[in-house]
């Protein structure tokens, strides 16, 4: 069903829609919130400090004014808090507002607070009654993934059409759960399911549905790998040597190789020799030295006359792999030639990079997905790493067994997976561990923090920059969202340049931007003409910039501890004392101590699994658990047990034995070998 069916939908709305994937109603009936936002307790006026958004009880101690500047009707009015604390109140073309205000009576009112000359405004909140409000604070609402001209909001109006229409009873029909298994291990209705992941009532029922969610997810990529088991073990014809150079490279790098590094080059030098297809995934916590293993094995493949690729999930990374690859090469005299291919490369780049890939000039390319659209023609490839990536379609691999021999495949993650699960889950690879990371000079000092130590907070930033180092600031949203009271990068971006001193170079960096303007800031950081960066979380993945030696972490608590350990990996890299700053305002007790694990911990694996001991199974844990997520719904962890029981229902269907009716088990089995996006190598 198309989108423009529904009410209120135009043609340009759907283009919109597009660009955040959703092509049809039914895909938005699957477009599940990223988060969900219980409206806070108020503050006082005088608690608000550096926050760009708050809620605060009080009432008006006068009758708004209206006056006009042109066109623009401007309502002001003063609003006072219990303590006395008073924040002045502005509304843009509402005059209707003025009176629609009664002054003397109690009022929670919720909006974005600015900044002029030190003294603080609210602008155009929205108010509401004590009893309103309370209602609203038991509420969870759903936060969407948004992009410029698409609110949080609007999309929820839409989902709620998209229920009432056709495609809800269409989505109904196809359900991928059979019947029986349903009911053995517990899980709700996909009816069920899809209400309670958009609009739940309550925790219960949006874990009920999130646990469903898992389970479908989880139980229709294993039925996907076990399809597709004709891929492993299945006999290469590129059978490649350790050469000696790419040895000597090793042997004099300006530190020595861990054994954990050295054991693993060795399995995949193994495994490359071995006249088998490689298919290896390679583990190791943030920092453990992952890049150089890939370099290696790219080496070996050049030096017995081959071409390899590695694949980076953002452009940014594959920029700096590319850039760090050629300076070795320099470096050490290493007469092999590296591509980039990136997105945003201009047609006529890209041709370049075609014909030299093409014709053999280029030994090792580095990029993102560019690397294997369908324009690309490798001469000889016989090897494909992923860096901090596992989504690598079946589809695009099966393509390229289809342009040439089926390569020898690596994929690098710094996502601890536990033993037992690995082998649930990818059953069908052999797995390394790198499992030590090189000692630092300087362990990283980590403090979790609230508001009221905001100011030394920006006073150690400051003498960071002054010393000539660098910060990172991260923040969960890009930009603010309506019932949303999570910091978000745009306005936190515009606070900072009054907080901090005029002549500090500050820059901002989100996934919405362009992926050349991406680059721009990347490398404007990278080199230093930028000192302090506004993030979201995509300087999450294997981003290096020694020079940053400050990490300050907003809303950390909206955070999975695991994705905390992978951002904090962004500091610590030089020589220099770096700190981390992990910033929470919740009053609980749990929250902060979560938080503490942290502090005690450096280790990805064992920060995982207390993470988990503390948070409960089932517990949705919003925004985002990791940079390389590779599920939407299943979270290696929290479920495990749904892992487990999915693997037994997809070994039984597969088997032909299953408890699925015959109409059932033909609808599944057209679903796994339809679906390529969400399956993994
Ligand atoms: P990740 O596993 O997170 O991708 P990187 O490969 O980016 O880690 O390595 C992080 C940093 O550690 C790099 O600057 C790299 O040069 C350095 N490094 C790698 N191996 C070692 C080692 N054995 N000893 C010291 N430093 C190392
Ligand atoms: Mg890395």
């Amino acid at each position: 069903m198309k989108l423009n069916e529904l009410k209120g939908i135009g043609s340009k709305t759907e283009e919109t829609f597009e660009k955040l994937g959703i092509g049809s109603v039914e895909d938005l009936l699957e477009f599940y919130p990223r988060d969900f936002e219980v409206f806070s307790e108020p503050v006082f006026i005088g608690e608000i400090g550096y926050k760009t958004f708050a809620t605060i009880k009080g009432i008006f101690i006068e009758q708004p004014k209206l006056r006009r500047a042109g066109k623009l009707a401007i309502v002001t009015a003063m609003f006072k808090d219990e303590l006395g604390g008073s924040i002045r109140v502005t509304w843009f073309n509402a005059p209707y507002i003025k009176d629609s205000i009664k002054t003397g009576k109690l009022y929670i009112i919720r909006g974005r607070v600015s900044r002029k000359r030190g003294i603080l405004e609210m602008g155009q909140p929205k108010t509401y009654s004590p009893e309103e409000y309370e209602a609203k604070m038991k509420a969870l609402q759903p936060i969407y993934a948004q992009t410029k001209g698409l609110s949080s909001n609007q999309i929820a109006k839409a989902v709620k059409l998209a229920f009432e229409s056709g495609a809800m009873e269409e989505a109904l029909k196809r359900d991928y759960v059979p019947e029986k298994y349903r009911t053995r291990y517990g899980l709700c209705t996909k009816e069920e399911m899809i209400r309670g992941m958009h609009f739940p009532e309550s925790r219960e029922e949006l874990n009920r549905a999130l646990q469903r969610a898992s389970f479908e997810e989880i139980f229709l990529f294993i039925l996907a790998m076990k399809s597709r088991e004709d891929f492993i073990k299945t006999a290469s014809q590129f059978v490649i040597a350790s050469d000696p150079r790419t040895e000597k490279m090793l042997e004099s790098l300006p530190f020595k190789l861990t054994d954990a590094q050295k054991k693993v080059i060795s399995e995949m030098n193994t495994d490359m020799a071995s006249g088998c297809v490689m298919n290896r995934l390679i583990q190791g916590d943030v920092g453990s030295g992952k890049t150089i293993v890939a370099l290696s094995a790219c080496m070996n493949a050049a030096f017995a006359g081959y071409q390899s690729a590695l694949m980076a999930p953002t452009e940014v990374l594959a920029v700096q792999h590319h850039e760090n690859f050629t300076k070795m090469f320099r470096e050490y005299g290493i007469d092999l030639k590296v591509g980039l291919l990136t997105g945003s490369m201009t047609v006529l780049e890209k041709r370049v990079v075609y014909e030299a890939l093409e014709d053999g000039r280029l030994d090792i390319v580095v990029g993102t997905h560019a690397l294997f659209q369908e324009k690309v023609n490798y001469k000889n490839l016989a090897l494909v790493i992923t860096d901090e990536q596992h989504r690598f379609g079946i589809k695009q691999r099966e393509a390229l067994a289809e342009k040439g021999a089926m390569p020898h495949m690596a994929v690098m993650s710094a996502t601890p997976i536990p033993r037992t699960l690995a082998l649930i889950v990818y059953g069908n690879m052999d797995v390394s561990v790198i499992d030590t990371v090189p000692s630092r000079r300087k362990p990283i000092k980590n403090a979790v923090i609230d508001d009221s130590y905001k100011d030394n907070a920006y006073r150690l930033i400051e003498r960071e920059v002054r010393a000539g180092h660098q910060a990172y600031i991260i923040c969960p949203m890009v930009e603010f969202s309506e019932g949303c009271d999570a910091v978000n990068v745009e306005d936190y971006t515009e606070m900072l340049k009054d907080v901090l001193s005029e002549d500090i170079k500050i820059g901002m960096l989100h996934g919405q931007m362009k992926a050349a303007q991406k680059n721009e800031i990347m490398e404007r950081f990278a080199d230093g003409r930028i000192q302090v960066l506004v993030s979201t979380t995509v300087v999450e993945v294997g981003v290096d910039v020694p020079n940053a030696t400050v990490m300050m972490i907003e809303d950390a608590n909206r955070f999975g501890l695991a994705a905390l350990h992978q951002l904090r990996g962004r500091v610590g890299r030089g020589d220099a004392q770096s700190y981390c700053m992990f910033v929470c305002n919740k009053s609980s007790k749990e929250a902060k101590e979560r938080l503490e694990i942290l502090k005690t911990s450096n280790n990805g694996f064992e920060i995982a699994a207390k993470d988990l001991e503390l948070r409960g199974p089932g517990e949705f844990m919003g925004v985002r658990q990791s940079g390389e997520l590779a599920f939407k719904n299943f979270d290696l962890y929290r479920d495990a047990d749904l892992a487990v029981k999915a693997r037994e229902a997809a070994d039984e269907i597969m088997a032909g034995t299953g408890e699925a009716s015959e109409k059932e088990r033909k609808l599944i089995l057209e679903k796994v070998s339809e679906g390529s996006s969400t399956i993994m190598l």
